[in-house]
């Protein structure tokens, strides 16, 4: 692992700095800085976010590896320039591309698997966040083995007439349109029935309500399709290969929560929070048993950042991550649940206090945050069934019995 920047990335670095003191002032930063949000209620980009969003796909600093001709930055893979780009733009607070299961998940299938057609009407679309996206995958029968789901999807004519119900879809109640797997050969083996639709959410016949959480928000809803058409054309990808066209999704799915970022700023906030909180008539990161579990925390995240670094040299080396590329996810959410419980020790009493309350420490952030660590522990696959693909796939242990097909 080399970890400089040669004299040609050191200018690379300037001309990303230069553009960013061109396009993004101080009083965007002030306005519009760090509204990144990687899980929770995914909104509208602001006009002026989106207008910077254009001129950095533009100069190609933003979906790099998108082509032009879909509304990305298309340029040559480079894994050492987008670190750089990423490093440049956090530092000056500057909107990076969309995070959500559209930008992140839907578009990179749909380069894999959608026709012309879908990715002229949706990728560009999605991109800059005027099509809102989300995913219906889960149903109360089917979450863990996915392949269980029951949704039906009959062809009638030229269209499919959707029946069933989805659960834990998140922003269902904001979202324009929903990638779903549906049931479409009711006898075919369970893996082989399945299709990959895309959905408009204002279709007659579909129904959102949401769930309330223990965060008290509703991110979640459940959504139920009676009779609901869609064209003939929604499909992505071959008709009954839908689990061929999820796999690739979930693949994304699994970076995006694997990505170290926000862990990183999480302990940011960890260090503030413990020298803002009185312990004994002490800041509390004076605490010696604190301060140890606060370098814990953070060996950890360095030895989670160090790997992502192997990951990107492997990557530079066109070499296929295997069993280091299957870590992330299971390792960076639960470090995210140890500093998110980690804060609730810090806050003391006052992590009894809800998120929100004036006199809750940091307004209550931290246990906003440790409630949805439990969640991200779950979302894209829960922990258990990342050992288990870790042990299978990665380690070459047998298969659960319970899971043979
Ligand atoms: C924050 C969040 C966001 C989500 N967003 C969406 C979304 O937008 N769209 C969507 O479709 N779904 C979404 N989900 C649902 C998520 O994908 C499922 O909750 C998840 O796949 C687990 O399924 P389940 O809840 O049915 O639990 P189950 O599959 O019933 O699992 C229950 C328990 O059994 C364990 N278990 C199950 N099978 C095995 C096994 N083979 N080996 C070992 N242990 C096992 C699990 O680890 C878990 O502890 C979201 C969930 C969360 C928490």
């Amino acid at each position: 692992m080399d970890l400089s920047y040669n004299a040609e990335y050191q200018a690379f670095r300037t001309e990303v700095r230069a553009f960013l003191d061109g396009h993004w002032s101080d009083g965007d930063r002030a306005a519009h800085g760090g509204s990144e949000v990687l899980i929770g209620r995914i909104t509208r980009p602001e006009p002026r976010v989106t207008e910077f969003r254009m001129r950095a796909i533009e100069a190609g600093y933003l979906y790099r590896n998108i082509p032009r001709q879909w509304g990305g930055g298309e340029q040559p893979f480079d894994p050492l320039r987008s670190a750089i780009i990423r490093e440049e733009f956090k530092r000056a607070r500057a909107p990076r591309e969309m995070v959500g299961q559209g930008p992140s998940m839907l578009v990179f299938t749909l380069l894999e698997h959608g026709t012309e057609e879908q990715k002229k009407r949706f990728i560009r679309s999605t991109l800059l966040g005027e099509v809102l996206w989300c995913q219906g995958y889960s149903e109360p029968g089917a979450g863990s083995d996915l392949a269980s789901l029951r949704t039906r999807a009959e062809l009638d004519g030229d269209q499919w007439v959707i029946n069933g119900q989805k659960i834990w879809t998140s922003n269902a109640q904001e979202a324009d349109w929903m990638f779903a797997l549906v049931r479409s050969e009711p006898d075919a083996p369970k893996h082989d029935g399945i299709s990959y639709l895309l959905i408009d959410m204002k279709t007659p016949g579909i129904t959102v309500r949401p769930l309330r959480q223990m965060t008290g928000e509703s991110d979640f809803n459940e959504v139920f399709f009676d009779n609901a058409r869609v064209p003939r054309s929604a499909i992505v990808g071959d008709r009954g290969k839908g689990w061929i066209v999820s796999r690739s999704t979930l693949k994304y799915e699994r970076a995006l929560i694997g990505d170290t970022d926000i862990n990183r700023r999480t302990l940011d906030g960890l260090v503030m929070l413990a020298r803002a909180i009185d312990r004994r008539g002490r800041p509390a990161i004076e605490d010696p048993v604190l301060r140890g579990r606060l370098v814990e925390v953070e060996t950890k995240l360095i030895a989670a950042e160090l790997h992502s670094m192997r990951l990107l040299t492997m990557q530079s080396r066109g070499e296929e991550p295997g069993l280091p590329g299957m870590v992330p996810k299971l390792y960076t959410t639960q470090l995210s649940y140890e500093m998110a419980r980690l804060a609730m020790d810090i806050s003391g009493d006052g992590a009894a206090l809800a998120p929100g309350e004036p006199e809750a420490p940091a307004m209550g952030m931290f246990v906003h945050a440790y409630l949805w660590s439990l969640g991200i522990l779950i979302a894209g696959g829960t922990a258990n069934i990342q050992r288990n693909i870790i042990a299978e796939r990665g380690l070459g242990l047998p298969r659960d019995a319970s899971q043979k097909r």
